[in-house]
């Protein structure tokens, strides 16, 4: 007797390779039988016909890290058939801790969705973030990567300088001993301080570490506008003089002076590839891209961290270069009527949520660049935002290549969140994938949509038991309805989930069923082997 049986579905493999019509058996956390009918009896038979089943979706870019706590479910993300959220991104995490610099870790925390369990940070390492996530219950598995922010905070805080000699060595023995818990690689975020004030010869240091571990190096690069190329040209560097895989994350080229370039990025990343470069990337697919309004403001007001920075912008003296700077970052990003407030933390006039940057200027009096000064002093730094600034021809460019990922660089969430607007992305990447782009435009086969959301990102992470089903592997299945899969999330109503995922399976279990939640807890803190 089976635990679980499929019936009649449309097996999308993983591979990439041609769907074919046949029932799937689980038997606890695994599959078991994929044959062309299985007779035997299950506990639980769910009818398949006209429906695909694939693998659960693997969501090679999230932060849902911190989400986890606040939302053990991870609602959004399963409603879209995901059951793997890769964490710890864009150099932003909750290990390694240096219990003196918890302060500042937390703050730096800032920029990512969730509240953090109740006292805060109680643990150091990944074996202490993992209990605590698993005391959580989570709905989703969860693949942790060493957030390198995190890390240069935990070794030599948020100065902007190069580390020593010492620092040096500590950090690539806290990264050795994140991997030796099984981390599965580390990020960066080079546009964020600490990361930014990060030098090229750091980061390969830290690469080289990766690459004795066969672990990942996943990075937001150093600039998705204007020095969008040179800062490919970097991770590229970085993978060839460390010889470890390199994930491009979100790809993208922002701002209409940049436009094209996300497709010359994309050659540069294939061309690498051709010469022996393990180099990747991956994509949400929207025009819009969502981070911490802090992000206009420039680099030298970041030294020291967010208190540093709250310091010099209530400094008449910095006033001046401020605005300056402020002013060039908007622009390139497409002017302040295409920055839209998304959330406020505490402090801030949470009315102004949902306008964008140029509406509330003229609420409050202030031209564009003191109102993002004053959002960012209300809010303590805890103000995220959204640039849409993306062009069409290279999004669609980029979605269309088969050797791209699919990650949605947003949280397993649901309505409940405080943050009434957020980035769509973390409800309806993977429905809007499918719905619009294969669907409706038919940029894409289904098979290789689902392969850029399964066994390509499980390759390249190293998870060998999951992305495909096969018998053996793990039973992380999603069953959608290839007429109706459809993101329902949009920039002024957020909070929607996806349609079409009829059923979601985390290791054995039903975690939605009829597309929506069981309740069910089946998901694990994965660690690499
Ligand atoms: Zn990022």
């Amino acid at each position: 007797m089976y635990s679980l049986l499929i019936k009649g579905g449309n097996i999308i493999d993983g591979t990439g390779n041609p769907a074919y019509k046949a029932d799937l058996a689980v038997q606890g956390d695994k599959i078991v039988a994929i044959e062309p009918t299985i007779e035997a009896a299950a506990e639980k038979v769910i009818e398949a016909d006209g429906l695909f089943v694939a693998p659960g979706f693997i969501d090679i870019h999230t932060h849902t890290d911190r989400s986890i706590f606040e939302f053990p479910l991870a609602d959004s993300k399963v409603l879209q058939g995901v059951t793997t959220d890769v964490t710890g991104n864009c150099g932003i995490g909750l290990f390694p801790v240096a219990s003196a610099r918890k302060t500042e870790l937390e703050n730096y925390l800032g920029m990512v969705k969730g509240k953090l369990p109740e006292g805060g940070i109680s643990w150091t390492d990944l074996n202490g973030f993992a209990a605590a996530v698993e005391s959580v219950n989570p709905g989703i598995n969860l693949v942790p990567l060493v957030p390198h922010g995190s890390l240069r905070i935990a070794v030599m805080g948020s100065s902007d300088r190069k580390p020593t000699d010492q620092e040096m060595q500590d950090m690539e023995i806290i990264l050795a001993d994140c991997l030796n818990q099984g981390a599965w690689g580390m990020s960066t975020g080079l546009i964020y301080p600490p990361g930014s004030f990060a030098k090229t010869d750091e980061l390969v240091r830290l690469a080289q570490v990766l690459a004795r571990y066969g672990a990942i190096y996943s990075s937001h690069v150093r600039g998705e506008s204007g020095t969008l190329l040179q800062a490919v040209d970097e991770a590229i560097q970085i993978g060839r003089e460390s010889g470890t895989t390199v994930e491009v994350s979100h790809l993208k080229a922002i701002g209409k002076p940049n436009w094209g370039n996300g497709v010359k990025a994309l050659q540069m990343i294939e061309e690498a590839r051709r010469q022996g470069v393990d180099i990747w990337a991956d994509q949400y697919p929207y025009e819009a891209s969502s981070t911490s309004l802090t992000a206009l403001i420039p680099a030298w007001a970041h030294d020291g961290g967010v208190a540093a920075m709250l310091q010099r912008l209530v400094d008449p003296s910095c006033k001046e270069k401020l605005i300056t700077g402020i002013g060039l970052e908007m622009n390139v990003r497409g002017g302040a009527d295409r920055v839209l407030i998304a959330g406020l933390a505490a402090g801030a006039d949470q009315e102004l949520v949902g306008k964008t940057v140029q509406q509330i200027a003229e609420i409050l009096g202030l031209t564009p660049e003191e109102t993002v000064m004053q959002l960012t002093i209300d809010a303590k730094g805890g103000v995220s935002a959204v640039y849409f600034s993306i062009g069409e021809e290279d999004l669609e460019t980029i979605l269309k290549n088969p050797d791209v990922a699919v990650g949605s660089d947003g949280s397993g969430i649901n309505p409940t969140t405080a943050e009434k607007a957020t980035h769509p992305r973390s409800y309806g990447t993977f429905a809007r994938v499918l719905g619009r782009y294969v669907r409706e435009k038919k940029l894409l086969t289904w098979e290789s949509a689902v392969r850029k959301m399964t066994l390509l990102p499980a390759q390249r992470l190293g998870l060998k038991d999951r992305g495909m089903l096969q018998a053996g592997l793990a039973a992380d299945i999603t069953v959608f309805n290839p007429d109706t899969v459809t993101d329902c999330a949009v920039f002024e109503n957020p909070h929607q989930f996806a349609q079409g995922f009829e059923y979601v399976v985390v290791n054995g279990i039903l975690a939605a069923e009829h597309g929506r939640l069981t309740g069910a807890t089946a998901g694990r803190v994965l660690r690499k082997a």
